[in-house]
């Protein structure tokens, strides 16, 4: 059975009083919580926000890593950063580094290598177009989007990949995918694993899905066979609706 992983990225948001705020109420609430807890906050706040975590189950992520492993490359966080500040998480290939930062599938795959190599969890985040799933190529188009970021990714460093499935018409628009929208892309992922690895490997991997998850619909997801957890952005700056979301009802 798959341990459920419920993950907040917080994006650009909070300031450091607030972070700090938010990462306690986080703490208190994951305490019976019946998965595995996450949260991604920003670089600035990583160390003092590991403080506050410190004793509890709540795991600590980046939302983003340099490729590199260190020198002259200005504004950038490496892996070894993120390990030395208590760093137990990173996410690759979001739709808005995806978008926004222009991130192809190559480069989503040198950050995925690199934070395998330092020990460290990744979740890799794939996702279609709201025009591609009216065209009906969804499956497709996560189908190369794992190709590519996984690539030359071995069975045994899969055991640290976390993959988040967040259409991308569904972040932050309040549009959530319905269960059983989410629950069909989960199983196609799950069998493309299947084929490109192996069937224990695909029993094993935890799919999260991601967009506009709230303490609303987190359960009917999750009652799905497929959906292992969940990667909650703007839920996830709400104390309480975040602490409702952790403690899902399966
Ligand atoms: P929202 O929960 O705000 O839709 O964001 C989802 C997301 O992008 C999490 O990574």
């Amino acid at each position: 059975a798959r341990t459920a992983l419920i993950a907040g990225n917080w994006k650009m948001n909070t300031v450091l009083p607030e972070a700090l705020k938010l990462a306690a109420a986080v703490k208190d609430a994951s305490v019976g919580a019946p998965g595995d807890v996450a949260i991604c906050v920003p670089f600035p706040f990583l160390e003092s926000v590991s403080k506050v975590l410190a004793g509890s189950k709540v795991g600590l992520g980046a939302q983003d890593c340099s490729e590199a492993d260190k020198g002259a490359f200005t504004g950038a966080v490496s892996t070894g950063m993120l390990q030395s500040v208590g760093c137990a998480y990173v996410l690759t290939g979001h739709s808005e580094r995806r978008s926004i930062f222009g991130e192809s599938d190559a480069l989503i795959n040198l950050k995925t290598k690199k934070v395998l190599s330092a020990g460290l969890k990744c979740i890799l985040c794939v996702g279609e177009l709201k025009e591609q799933r009216e065209d009906g190529t969804t499956d497709k188009v996560v189908a190369a989007q794992l190709a590519a970021g996984l690539k030359d990714v071995s069975e045994e460093q899969l055991g640290s990949i976390v993959i988040a499935y967040e259409p991308v018409w569904a972040i932050g628009t309040g549009l959530t995918a319905t269960p059983e929208q989410a629950q069909d892309t989960h199983a196609a992922i799950r069998k493309w694993v299947q084929g490109a690895y192996s069937a224990a490997a695909a029993d094993r991997l935890v799919i999260q899905y991601g967009g506009s998850v709230t303490p609303e619909t987190v359960d009917e997801l999750m009652a799905c066979p497929d959906i292992d957890g969940a990667l909650v952005g703007g839920a996830s700056l709400v104390a309480d609706k975040f602490a409702r979301i952790v403690n899902f009802k399966a």
